[in-house]
Parts: C-alpha cells; sequence; structure tokens
C-alpha cells in the first residue's frame, strides 16, 4: 500500500513531482491554479481536487511547488486549519530567510514543515543524478515520509534548520551561475574571432571540468584549515595578469564589465597582503564589513 500525496502547483516542476508519485504507485491528489494543467496528470490516474481545501485534506504530506514563496504563502495562509496536522514539504525555490519564515508559520499552526531545494530540472525528476535537499525542524516527520519522497529523486537531508535546503540550493547554484557566466564569457571571446562556438566547446568543456576537479577540493581544504598559501597560481601573479584579460575582451569589441570586480577583489587581496594566497582567499574577502 502506497502513501497518498497531494500536490500543489502544475507547472512544469509540479507536473514532473506529480507524475512521479504516480508512476511510483501513490495515489496522487492533483491541483493547479489553471485547472486545464490537471488534465495530462488525470491521464496518468491522478485524482483531481476542485480545490487547494480539498488537496491538502485528501490526505498524506502535502507537496507544494508554485513559483515562489509569496504565492505559497498568499495560497496556503487560509489553509492553516485543513494543514494541522499534516507534513507539508513546500518545493518552491526561495531564500533560506522565506523558509524560516514559512516554518515558523507553519509551527504556530501545528503544521510539519519541510523544506525542499530541487538540483534537477524537470526532465531529470526521478531518474539518476537529480537529488532534492531537504531541511526541517522534525527530522523524524522527513525520515517517515522519506520513501515518497525517494519517489521524486534521491533525497539529501541537510538538517533542522529550515533553511538549510535552500541555503545549499543557493550555494550549489552559485556556483553555476559563475560558471555559466565564464562559459558566456568564454564563448563570446572565441566567437570574436569568428570561431565556431561548437570547434571550441570540447577544449572549454575539457578545461573547466579539470579545473573544477581540482579547484574545488583545494580551495575547500584552504579554507577550512584557514591555509590559503599556494605554490600553484598565486594571487599577486593573477592580479598584474588580470588586466591582460580584460584588455583582450576590450580589443576584441567585448564588454569588460563582467569581470571587473575580480579585478577588484584581486586588488583587494593583494592590498591586504595576501599575495602569496591562492584563489581559495577571495572566498574569505566576500563577507560585508
Ligand atoms: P512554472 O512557471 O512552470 O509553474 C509555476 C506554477 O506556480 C504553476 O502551477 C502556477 O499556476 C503556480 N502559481 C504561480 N503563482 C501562483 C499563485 N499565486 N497561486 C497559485 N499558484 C500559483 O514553474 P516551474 O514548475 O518550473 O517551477 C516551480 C518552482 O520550482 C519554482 O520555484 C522554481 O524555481 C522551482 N524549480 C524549477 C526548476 C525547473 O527547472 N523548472 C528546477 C528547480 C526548481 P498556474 O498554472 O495557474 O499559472
Amino acid at each position: 500500500p502506497h502513501t497518498p500525496v497531494s500536490v500543489l502547483g502544475l507547472g512544469l516542476m509540479g507536473t514532473a513531482l506529480a507524475s512521479a508519485l504516480i508512476k511510483a504507485g501513490h495515489p496522487t491528489t492533483v491541483w493547479n491554479r489553471t485547472e486545464s494543467k490537471t488534465g495530462p496528470l488525470v491521464a496518468q490516474g491522478a485524482v483531481p481536487a476542485a480545490t487547494a481545501r480539498d488537496a491538502i485534506t485528501a490526505g498524506g504530506p502535502v507537496i507544494v511547488c508554485l513559483t515562489t514563496n509569496d504565492n505559497v504563502r498568499a495560497l496556503l495562509a487560509p489553509e492553516a486549519e485543513a494543514l494541522a496536522g499534516r507534513t507539508l514539504v513546500n518545493l518552491t525555490n526561495g531564500t533560506p530567510g522565506q523558509a524560516r519564515e514559512l516554518a515558523d508559520w507553519a509551527a504556530a499552526h501545528g503544521i510539519t514543515y519541510l523544506d525542499g531545494g530541487i538540483m534537477a530540472v524537470p526532465q531529470m525528476i526521478a531518474t539518476p543524478g537529480a537529488y532534492i535537499l531537504y531541511s526541517g525542524a522534525d527530522e523524524a516527520a522527513f525520515e517517515a515520509h522519506r520513501p515518497t519522497l525517494a519517489a521524486l529523486a534521491d533525497t539529501k537531508w541537510v538538517g533542522k534548520d529550515p533553511g538549510l535546503a535552500a541555503l545549499y540550493d543557493i550555494s550549489l547554484l552559485t556556483g553555476m551561475n559563475g560558471m555559466a557566466l565564464g562559459v558566456a564569457q568564454a564563448f563570446a571571446l572565441i566567437g570574436s574571432a569568428g570561431i565556431p562556438a561548437r570547434d571550441f566547446a570540447p577544449l572549454l568543456r575539457d578545461w573547466v571540468v579539470a579545473m573544477t576537479d581540482g579547484l574545488v577540493p583545494g580551495a575547500a581544504e584552504a579554507i577550512d584549515t584557514d591555509r590559503h598559501v599556494t605554490d600553484v597560481s598565486n594571487l599577486a601573479m593573477n592580479r598584474e595578469a588580470h588586466p591582460n584579460f580584460l584588455r583582450t575582451y576590450a580589443d576584441q569589441g567585448l564588454r569588460t564589465d563582467l569581470f571587473e570586480p575580480l579585478q577588484d577583489l584581486l586588488d583587494r587581496a593583494v592590498a591586504e597582503g595576501h599575495g602569496a594566497d591562492g584563489f581559495s582567499r577571495l572566498s574569505t574577502l566576500l563577507k560585508q564589513d
């Protein structure tokens, strides 16, 4: 017998989540603001709910996946009584602060709150490699629902502070965004000479993967031991080299503003006496004064 589950929000992601639950054999109730989006899921065996409240009271954990946490708050504020005594799993992207606020609201109404960060696109749901980060005050509730949540993606528990799943999520996506910016500048630069991106792509891909493999574990060790001195590539040298990067962008007709902040950071690192350190030092310079 599979646990019943309800899914509120059937956008690209919510639809993938509901579909995975149905395929895993869970009786699945679905609700969406725009009712027509329930159609494909009903064809797969989902039960459509006429209202969010009907979906909430259908039984089992309630999974919500809307555009923003403001949407979640607006939808669920009038449903606190219906949610009391139930588990709410919020897989909407948001900030750690928003997750903590929702957790406080839930606790005040006797609702068990789990926050989640989905590390996958909809097409990756229920496939190997996809995972969802979870946090919340009630770890036992997470463990109880883990077999159900495992139908969506691998589950990674990150702690009892409800904001932690969002913090992990945004930290991981920050690494990705930084890479995406670098890749964008690299393609623009090589393209400025008329070289097709697809010809350059294998070199860029292998380079970024190799550098990431070396940089991430090395930086972690340096940060945790607070020993940033390097015999590989120090900040003083990189500070002298970086103007060549910016000049090349400008000479090739590209904007330089994306990478000017790196020059500022390198200047500051050297001015503060960290010239012999490696790139790991930069993360210590990012705190607001
Ligand atoms: P979509 O734009 O496809 O879907 C948004 C959903 O939110 C729709 O079901 C929409 O309803 C609903 N919604 C928005 N506002 C309200 C509201 N005020 N009241 C009720 N329902 C509302 O987005 P996704 O499904 O792609 O994303 C959903 C969440 O998942 C986001 O937080 C996103 O960041 C996160 N996420 C998405 C990933 C992706 O690759 N797509 C990856 C990881 C996380 P309606 O149909 O009526 O408009």
